[in-house]
């Protein structure tokens, strides 16, 4: 049904108008099995054993496009993993031939693939997920399937953003007790150093997930985002949860946490008192504290850091 293909539209800050386009809506099929996956386990396939014709998406997409104007962007997306399609590369083709801006979601076990690398290339927006650096971990987390080596999707990543005139994205979901320890996140921050993506997204687990594990909260996810190296563009996605008392500042803690890591605009409104948000708007209005957009995200920084 054409209605199950294309979801939305909905709204975001960042990207305007979306409209999604579902890959495998009949059933799961990806090449992962997450402990955070927020669909129903399934044995991981290498491949669709349930595939909907290129021509059925385009019709569903053609017929949605028509009911809704505005659109801004098209996400591909699946219940799994959208490079698991096997017609990605014609309707990437044809969604090139459209106005909107388009996007995938991915968990980038293909990435290393030349053909996969060859077709994300023609899109405007890149979302990779990157959970782990390192194996023990991304084999605990991510659950891939046997025939998938993270070393090859780390490699597939750096190759792909060098190739890569779009905006590339990181997501990294957090889980407690498994890739939040200061030795994962040291080897995910070398990674990313490596990769220099545009944006990471630094997240956690907002719905009841398929295996009983459990996410960080907003205070922590800021915690850890101070582990990685502050050039890198961390952004903390999801649920934000404020603090019971929101924080007060003094103009050198504030000058302080800001040269370590740069802050948001919606983290200086959950986490600032009011008294400090004064402060803050001086030090902004002086200078000592600057603006910075970053793929669209308005970062609050220090001078020093550029
Ligand atoms: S990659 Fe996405 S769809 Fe696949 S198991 Fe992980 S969270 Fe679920």
């Amino acid at each position: 049904m054409a209605s199950s293909i294309i979801f939305g539209p909905v709204n975001s800050r960042r990207f305007g108008k979306s409209l999604g386009i579902d890959l495998s809506p009949a059933k799961k099929q990806c090449n992962f099995d997450c402990l955070y996956c927020e669909l129903t386990p399934r044995k991981t396939e290498a491949a669709q054993s349930d595939t909907i014709p290129l021509q059925k998406v385009i019709d569903a997409l053609e017929e949605a496009l028509l009911r809704f104007k505005d659109i801004d962007v098209i996400t591909l997306t699946a219940n799994g993993e959208p490079t698991l399609y096997p017609h990605l590369e014609g309707l990437v083709k044809h969604l090139q031939t459209l106005p909107q801006k388009t996007l995938i979601l991915s968990n980038a076990a293909a990435i290393h693939r030349q053909s996969i690398q060859d077709t994300l290339l023609r899109l405007d927006m890149v979302k990779l997920s990157l959970d782990c650096a390192t194996q023990r971990c991304f084999k605990r987390l991510d659950r891939p399937h046997k025939s998938i080596e993270l070393p090859r999707i780390i490699e597939g990543i750096i190759s792909f953003k060098k190739r890569f005139k779009g905006k590339l994205f990181i997501e990294i979901l957090m889980v407690e007790n498994i890739n939040d320890s200061e030795g994962e996140i040291a080897a995910l921050d070398a990674v990313l150093r490596r990769v220099k993506p545009d944006r990471i997204d630094l997240g956690s687990i907002d719905r009841p997930p398929a295996y009983d594990v459990r996410g960080l909260d907003y205070e922590t996810l800021l915690q850890k985002a101070r582990l990685f190296d502050p050039t890198l563009p961390v952004v903390i996605t999801g649920k934000k949860n404020p603090p019971s008392t929101p924080y007060s500042y003094d103009e050198a803690q504030l000058l302080n946490t800001l040269q370590k890591r740069p802050l948001t605009e919606s983290d200086t409104e959950i986490l600032f008192d009011q008294e400090t948000k004064v402060r803050f708007a001086r030090l902004l209005e002086s200078g000592r504290i600057i603006k910075k957009e970053q793929s669209g995200i308005l970062f609050f920084t220090t001078p020093r850091r550029g």
